[in-house]
């Protein structure tokens, strides 16, 4: 029987740590202000001074998802002036009501959330702004997820018992329901693979959402895209270099040799 302790990296999926034999003697320690292992912190492209947005963004935050190191909440937190996290397996209403406050008018509530046959949502691109905010006059609060799909869906399913009385699900459309493509962000790297899917989905989605909320909403998400593709440049580091394609190459090669000898 094999009684060999396992390393320590299988028990923890969540880490982007490359392979048994890769020598990590920094791997447990962590940047003190993005919270993320030192290899991939972000500090040097999250603004000094948070982006401010119109938009008040609430995350809540799976407990599970609280102990992934490369969770992107903490990110959002730290680069939107607006943004906060609780952590939680539903919403209760404590929690948007602290948020919240007592403010008058009552803010224009949103959770983003794809639509599923029993729960519809409203595309975010349809959504009539000045109209549902009495020309801005209402703030927007929007309620986002973090945590697997799984997660989520349980998530907001626990969260609708309360929200569903005064908040409009809206999703981002076609993004959503193809995650294998549309996306910007899936040319740039292999964002849906696990670990990461997850994570980068919430800031993915805040970002989309608040492109289309905010005034200045290109600008927003230039910066927020910049940091997420910093991410992923960083992290796909510690992912397995892509197979290398000989074949591909040869076969090049040799249609170049014979184009060589027709010519
Ligand atoms: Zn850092």
């Amino acid at each position: 029987m094999d009684t060999e302790p396992k390393p320590e990296y299988d028990a923890t999926v969540h880490l982007p740590l490359p392979t048994a034999t890769a020598p990590e003697p920094h791997r447990r320690s962590i940047c003190s202000n993005c919270h993320r292992p030192n290899p991939v912190c972000l500090c040097h492209v999250i603004p000094v001074n948070p982006i401010e947005t119109k938009t008040k963004v609430l995350i809540l935050h799976h407990p599970h998802e609280t102990h992934h190191k490369l969770s992107t909440t903490p990110i959002l937190t730290k680069t939107l002036l607006h943004a906060t996290a609780v952590t939680g397996r539903r919403l209760r209403r404590g929690d948007l009501s602290s948020f919240i406050g007592c403010q008058s008018p009552k803010p224009v509530v949103m959770y983003l959330f794809p639509p599923s046959p029993s729960s519809p949502a409203v595309n975010i691109s349809d959504v009539n702004l000045p109209e549902i905010t009495g020309n801005g006059e209402r703030e927007v609060v929007l309620i986002a997820f973090d945590a697997t799909w799984k997660h989520a869906r349980e998530m907001v399913k626990a969260s609708e018992e309360i929200l569903s009385d005064f908040a409009i699900r809206v999703s981002l459309g076609v993004v959503d329901e193809n995650v294998s493509g549309g996306s910007i962000y899936d040319s740039e790297l292999i964002l849906r693979k696990e670990p990461f899917s997850g994570c980068v989905s919430t800031m993915e989605a805040v970002t989309r959402a608040l492109s289309v909320l905010e005034p200045n909403g290109v600008e927003i998400e230039t910066k927020l895209i910049e940091i997420l593709r910093e991410m992923v440049r960083l992290q796909a580091g510690f992912l397995k270099p892509a197979k290398p394609r000989p074949k591909l190459l040869k076969k090049k090669k040799m249609e170049m040799d014979d184009s060589s000898l027709n010519a």
